[in-house]
Parts: structure tokens; sequence; C-alpha cells
């Protein structure tokens, strides 16, 4: 589904990633852990074609396509998902407005007709519902004022909207509390599927007690510098990063 081969990516000036690999199939749960500063968000930011990062070198298929020479529009239409670490704000633009245009243009990409307002509603209320999320939050501006938890959970609750092929959480657990964190992993599990790969960006293993992985990964110095099972993070969680950085060393 994704297959990332010796990517490098500059911000600015500065390389950032410098030489990563990850191969993610259907169906998978990959977990992404690694020191503050190694690289995580941008490789998130670079998958999603943001704007000043660059990549220097490298390749990244998605669905067999060369995900690098699509816009960012395109990869979403592609079933490309990204909750960033710091959710933007969108004043003036309401939840429901920006999830029908966003879910109506991947339909379209797809030749799958609109949605009419009435089933659009429906499939809304069904997914407010999974995630114990509050009707009211359709009416409000896309993350404006909302809580962290909230901001979190509504990222939640698009990526249940928009049913994408491959999501990519960047630590989304960050600054929730247990009960929050409860439901966004919840809402994770309840959007597992065989067709569906994610990749959960976390700083800590606290997550990954709730979403049981199927690889976790170590990013460190803009590379991923060892893969294993779940029982990684939890070596993880007792050693520290320093371990493996000294493994490196030697
Ligand atoms: P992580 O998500 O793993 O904590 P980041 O990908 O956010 O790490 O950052 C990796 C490195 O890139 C850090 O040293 C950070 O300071 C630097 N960096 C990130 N974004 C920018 C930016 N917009 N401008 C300059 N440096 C940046
Ligand atoms: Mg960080
Ligand atoms: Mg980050």
């Amino acid at each position: 589904m994704l297959s990332i081969k010796g990517l490098r990516a500059n911000v600015g000036e500065r390389e950032i990633l410098k030489g990563l690999d990850l191969e993610v199939g259907p169906g998978e749960i990959h977990a992404i852990m690694g020191p503050n500063g190694s690289g995580k968000s941008t490789l998130a930011h670079v998958l999603a074609g943001r704007e000043g990062y660059s990549v220097t070198s490298g390749s990244v298929e998605f669905l067999g396509e060369d995900l690098l020479a699509l816009t960012p529009e395109e990869r979403a239409q592609q079933g490309l998902f990204l909750a960033f670490q710091y959710p933007v704000e969108l004043p003036g633009v309401n939840n429901t407005y920006f999830l029908k245009t966003a879910l109506n243009s991947i339909r379209k990409a797809r030749g799958e007709p609109e949605l009419d307002a009435v089933s659009f509603m429906r499939l809304m209320r069904e997914k407010l519902k999974i995630l114990h999320l509050d009707e009211s939050l359709l009416k409000r501006p896309v993350n404006v004022g909302f809580s962290g938890g909230e901001k979190k959970r509504n990222e939640i609750f698009q990526m249940a909207i928009l049913e994408p092929r491959l999501a990519i959480l960047d630590e989304t657990d960050s600054g929730l509390d247990i009960d929050a964190l409860r439901v966004v992993a919840d809402g994770v599990n309840a959007l597992r599927s065989p067709e569906r790969a994610m990749i959960l960006v976390t700083h800590y293993q606290r997550l990954l007690d709730y979403i049981q992985p199927d690889h976790v990964h170590v990013l460190a110095g803009g590379r991923i510098i060892r893969s294993g099972g779940p029982e990684l993070a939890l070596e993880l969680e007792q050693k520290g990063y320093g371990w493996i950085d000294a493994g490196l060393a030697a």
C-alpha cells in the first residue's frame, strides 16, 4: 500500500529525513515512535505534500502510484488522510461544510455520485455516535476554540467520515486525558479494516495500551533505526530511546 524507499527531505535548507525506508501493507497498523525532533512530524508533512518541505531523493509509492508527483488534494482523493500534531483552525468554515466538501471531492475522484443532504447527515450522526461527540460540533468552525481533546477527536471524526485507505495520525494522543484517549483509541479501533492501513506517530507508549499495532518502528536522526512488534514499544517505555542510540553508535 505504502512503500517508502531511501527518502531524504529538507525543511528549508536543513536535511531532516536522511534515507527513510518503510513498507506498510493493507490492514496493518504501524506505530512510529522516536525522540522529540527526530523527524516524525516532518515525515507526516512530506507525505501530505505540505509546503516548505522538499524531497531531495528517494521514492514514495502509494497504491502503486508515485505519491510525490501528486498534489496534496490528489493525495487526499487517492485515500490518504493526515491528522496533524497541531490541527489547523479554519475560522468561518463550519465542520459540516468542510467535511461535505472534502468527502464529495474524494467521491468525485472515485467516480461516485455526491451524497445527498439526507444521506450525508445520516453518515455524520452515525460517526458522531461512535466517537461520543456532540452534534453541536457540526455547526462550529473547524477546530476554532476547540480544546486540545476536542481537536483530536474531531480529527478522528474527519477520518471516520472520509474513510481513507491510509491514515497517518501524528501524536493524536498527546495532551489527551485518559477518557479522551480511550475515545480516540475506540474510534481508531472501530475503523480498523483489512483494506485500511494506519500509521500512528506517537512519542509515548500509552496509546499502544489501547491500540495494538502490528509493527513498531523507531525513528531517530531522520531514519527508521529499528523495527519490531508490539514488544518493542514496551521495551522503549522501560529503557527510553538511549539504548538504541547507543547501539547505533557502537
Ligand atoms: P518530531 O515530530 O519527531 O518531534 P519534527 O519532524 O517536528 O520532529 O522536527 C524534526 C526537526 O526539524 C527538528 O529539529 C525541528 O526543529 C526541525 N523543524 C521542524 N519543522 C521545522 C521548520 N518549519 N523550520 C525549521 N526547522 C524545522
Ligand atoms: Mg515533537
Ligand atoms: Mg512531531
